[in-house]
């Protein structure tokens, strides 16, 4: 008995939020349909579970069902007369009764946190590229200073659609599509899709967002990458997170760093914090000077400008931000977890 009420309950609710939606009499006719066609129609079905019910409930669950039917066409034939009713005067319109309900969608938690960091860098005057996710060998590695064989390509490998053409595996990409197209002054941000050859785990996905950033002008210098990296962070986390800079290797960046930021779980207080290790430090970016390899491959003159270059995973990134343990919640389509971003 409880099975069946609450399978009429279920009924119920769906078809109040549907008839609400409707927009014209076909799509009336199509949820009708639904309901109550004779062979397949959630009513009738449910009619035919009678069968299997114990003799003493049969006439209680019957007649529910029968409320449920007669509840469908009454809101069926009160919905129809109102897409047959001309328009009302605008005096003769009672705006008092309570509206539809909507049920809204949401954009996803690492679009929103995309469109956050979008933000801050559209103040600093950067404008938003985009470039295709299917790539070549040229753009994706040798432009970038990554010679067939090179070793650091061990790092990148991903799928090859043939033996010049793969998944993209950073946006770096875009920074040479754009070089190509435009001479400087360019200050732009590339957020995208990235995939690589990774086992899922906590921290690590096939597929993935990242945000690639490339100033190039006269007379930049690691002071400008500097104080935009910290101004970023410190807008995007808040103005005390601590920041470090390391000196690290990237074939496209001469000298290069890597970025990481105080623990936003531990603060750099819990030996054993799953998030830092203990350290008290994330790695957060990668970035470096512009190699001037990378300016001749694109026939921009390395005497005469300079620039910086930076990317970061955004989902990476968020999990920081959010203080999430693993990445995968991202992308598992479970509601109870995304709709805790809905309001932020
Ligand atoms: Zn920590």
């Amino acid at each position: 008995m409880k099975e069946i009420e609450s399978v009429i309950e279920f009924h119920r609710k769906n078809f109040d939020e549907s008839v609400a939606n409707v927009a014209d009499e076909s799509a009336l006719q199509r949820l009708r349909n639904l309901y109550l066609s004779r062979k397949k129609g959630h009513v009738t079905q449910l009619l035919e579970k009678l069968r299997e019910i114990k003799s003493a409930d049969k006439p209680q669950a019957g007649q529910m069902i029968n409320a449920l039917k007669t509840h469908i066409l009454e809101s069926l034939e009160a919905r129809s007369r109102e897409f047959k009713k001309p328009a009302k005067d605008l005096d003769e319109i009672d705006l008092t009764l309570p509206g539809w309900k909507r049920v809204w969608g949401a954009t996803h938690p690492v679009l929103d946190f995309q469109a956050e960091i979008e933000h801050i860098f559209l103040q600093m005057g950067y404008s938003i590229e985009s470039g295709p996710e299917m790539e070549t060998d040229y753009h994706n590695f040798e432009a970038l200073n990554f010679p067939p064989h090179h070793p650091a390509r061990d790092d990148w490998d991903t799928l090859y659609i043939t033996d010049d053409l793969m998944l993209r595996t950073h946006t770096s990409p875009v920074q040479i599509r754009v070089m190509q197209k435009k001479k400087p002054p360019i200050r732009i941000i590339i957020p995208g899709k990235v995939y690589r050859k990774e086992s899922p785990d906590p921290t690590h996905l096939p597929m993935f967002y990242q945000v690639e950033g490339l100033v190039v002008d006269h007379g930049i210098t690691f002071a400008h990458l500097k104080g935009t990296l910290e101004h970023f962070l410190k807008t995007l986390f808040h103005e005390r997170i601590k920041i470090r800079f390391r000196p690290s290797f990237f074939p496209f960046t001469e000298p290069s760093a890597e970025v990481d930021i105080g623990c936003t779980l531990c603060n750099g207080e819990d030996p054993e914090c799953r998030v830092c290790s203990g350290t008290g430090w994330i790695e957060i970016l990668g970035s470096g000077m512009v190699d001037p390899q990378v300016f001749k491959n694109v026939n921009i003159d390395p005497e005469k400008y300079s620039g910086f270059a930076f990317g970061m995973g955004i989902d990476r990134t968020a999990m920081f931000a959010y203080q999430i343990p693993d990445m995968r919640l991202f992308y598992e389509n479970d509601l109870r977890f995304l709709r805790q971003f809905q309001d932020k």
